[in-house]
């Protein structure tokens, strides 16, 4: 028996392939989506944060512009997922706006999860939309990622986006209902398994061999994702999306594949910061603020006495008590030149002193890592 239980929970991110949902006429398959956004629906009322990452915007754009997509150039694929894309988040506009629910378009490049000062703009606007109820409709920026940098399939973009936002679980909804031992269609004796640990090299080997999922990369690129989620805190289940509902289907027990995460996203986010050796600033904070941060808040810029170094935003930097100590570390929200404007300053007076509306912390609480002291109490 797995182990599975939807309400395990909180924050889900749904990965929806090309095979899935596109018709045979190359259009979205409306009927098919609208279960989907039901059992969106369902989840979101049950205080599920959900997102998803969908592709189809290149498969529509061609049915709609004509092209080929075999034959196509890569420009032509580019500019059939501009078509397609407008098409494609519209279906979802309209599908999940029947349960009253709103819906935001991002398109991300692999620079926007790699590069770190574009990862904490990704997060930012992520985050507001989930604390707004939003449901985010995320596809890869087609139009002008390049063939060298495309992530070339969206698993990986969405086991970046689960990593983005610290989801508890990624659903790849899939044309196969799990992972096997090797490829089900090929070969009668292929072993489906229910439950993994630990992705072995071993997993990944057989992945590769195994071409079941039309739609992308097949089962290799599953595998890759959950390995990077389970990384990141986030448990990785691959369920067949090829009935109508598959979400409520896989909730009520369909088959599937869990990859269990060994901790959660924010022990792995935290263990991440702690293990990165480039530090490249200060910040020294008044009392009232190291006490903040050991209750879990986010600094903001009333509580910085001091700033030194040389960062950037996105930049580590080490956060130093009143007693020059070393209190933890995150990503700084702000560079150096604007952190030293801000010190000491209250949040309400950012855009005066900067010129333009900047963010309300300097360093937010799901960016810090507070290290554990033996002499904690004596710091009471
Ligand atoms: N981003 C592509 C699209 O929307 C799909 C990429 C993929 O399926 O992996 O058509």
């Amino acid at each position: 028996m797995s182990e599975f239980a939807v309400d395990k929970f909180r924050r889900v991110v749904v990965k929806v392939g090309s095979s899935l949902l596109i018709g045979a006429d190359g259009r979205v398959d409306r009927q098919w989506l609208a279960g989907l956004a039901e059992d969106i629906a369902d989840l979101h009322n049950r205080d599920h944060e959900v997102l998803v990452v969908s592709s189809g915007a290149i498969a529509i754009g061609s049915t709609v512009l004509g092209i080929n997509m075999r034959r196509a150039r890569l420009e032509d694929l580019q500019a059939a997922a501009a078509a397609g894309q407008v098409q494609l988040a519209h279906a979802y506009q309209e599908a999940l706006a029947h349960y009253d629910i709103t819906t935001a378009q991002v398109l991300l490049t692999p620079e926007d999860t790699e590069n770190r000062r574009r990862f904490l703009n990704a997060r930012g606007t992520l985050g507001r939309l989930i604390e707004r109820r939003v449901v985010p409709v995320i596809n890869e920026n087609d139009t002008v990622a390049t063939e060298e940098i495309r992530y070339g399939d969206n698993d990986r973009l969405a086991a970046r986006v689960a990593q983005l936002v610290m989801a508890d679980a990624l659903i790849l909804l899939s044309d196969v209902d799990g992972f096997y031992t090797a490829d089900p269609v090929a070969d009668p004796e292929a072993e489906h398994i229910p439950l993994v640990a630990t992705i072995t090299d071993e997993m990944q080997r057989m992945a590769g061999e195994t071409r079941s999922d039309i739609g992308s990369g097949g089962m290799a690129t599953k595998v890759q994702a959950a390995r990077i989620a389970t990384h990141a805190g986030c448990a990785t289940i691959i369920t067949s999306g090829a009935v109508q509902r598959p979400l409520s289907k896989l909730a009520a027990g369909a088959r599937h594949t869990l990859f269990r995460a060994p901790g959660t996203p924010a022990a792995a986010r935290k263990q991440w910061l702690a293990g990165v050796l480039e530090v490249r600033g200060e910040i020294r904070l008044d009392d009232g603020a190291s006490q903040a941060l050991r209750n879990g808040k986010s600094l903001l810029p009333v509580g910085v006495v001091e700033v030194l170094g040389n960062f950037r935003r996105g930049d580590v930097v080490t956060l130093v008590d009143s007693h020059g100590r070393e209190l933890g570390r995150g990503l700084a929200e702000y560079s150096f030149n604007e952190a030293t404007q801000l010190a000491g300053r209250q949040s309400e007076s950012i855009e005066a002193v900067l010129g333009y509306r900047g963010r309300a912390v300097m360093v937010h609480r799901d960016e810090l890592v507070i290290f554990d002291r033996d002499d904690g109490n004596r710091d009471a």
